[in-house]
């Protein structure tokens, strides 16, 4: 019998040299076009975070929203979406980011947390650990508490976990 863990890595494929030469980017679109392995994903994801008492999950535009959609509805919390600058309406708070080249920033709405929610930060996959550090300092300027953050896929060469500490960090699959 084929494992959910099975299952999942199976439908993840490794593309060499995208968006540029020496990036091995790991493409989860055959995951999505697997409704049992995308489901069974978000079931992995679920047991990963169960003993952190989640109350609010914010997921980072755009693949994080893939996840972290399907995991509010999964743990039965509140979703918030983090998005690239300019496409929120509401009052609002921005924090920008480090890139390998030049920076990038996120925002989130400034009451799409009630205070002191216990709040899970979701992405696809962490790399460096810059787009999940911006969205943690996010959730605090709001008034939210970060209790952890979930990623499907962790790169775990690059180390980005120690950019996240004390906060706990879960994902699925390690490369
Ligand atoms: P970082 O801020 O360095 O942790 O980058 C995280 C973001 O970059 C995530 O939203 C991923 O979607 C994307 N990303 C970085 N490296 C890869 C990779 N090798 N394969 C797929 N996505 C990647």
């Amino acid at each position: 019998m084929t494992t959910k863990l099975e299952l999942v890595t199976q439908h993840v494929r490794a593309v060499p040299d995208f968006p540029k030469p020496g990036i091995l980017f790991r493409d989860i679109t055959p995951l999505l076009g697997h409704p049992e392995a995308f489901a069974a994903s978000i079931d992995l994801l679920k047991d990963a975070v169960a003993d952190l008492r989640v109350e609010t999950i914010v997921a980072i535009e755009s693949r994080g929203f893939l996840f972290g959609a399907p995991l509010a509805l999964a743990l039965g919390c509140s979703l918030v979406p983090v998005r690239k600058p300019g496409k929120l309406p509401h009052a609002k708070r921005r924090v920008e980011y480090a890139l390998e080249y030049g920076t990038d920033a996120l925002e989130m709405h400034e009451d799409a947390i009630r205070q002191g929610a216990r709040t899970l930060i979701v992405d696809d996959v962490i790399a460096t650990g810059g787009t999940a550090e911006a969205a943690a300092e996010l959730v605090r300027q709001v008034g939210g508490e970060p209790v952890g953050h979930a990623f499907f896929i962790e790169l775990a060469f690059l180390e980005g976990r120690k950019k996240l500490a004390p906060l706990p960090v879960r994902a699925v699959l390690t490369y």
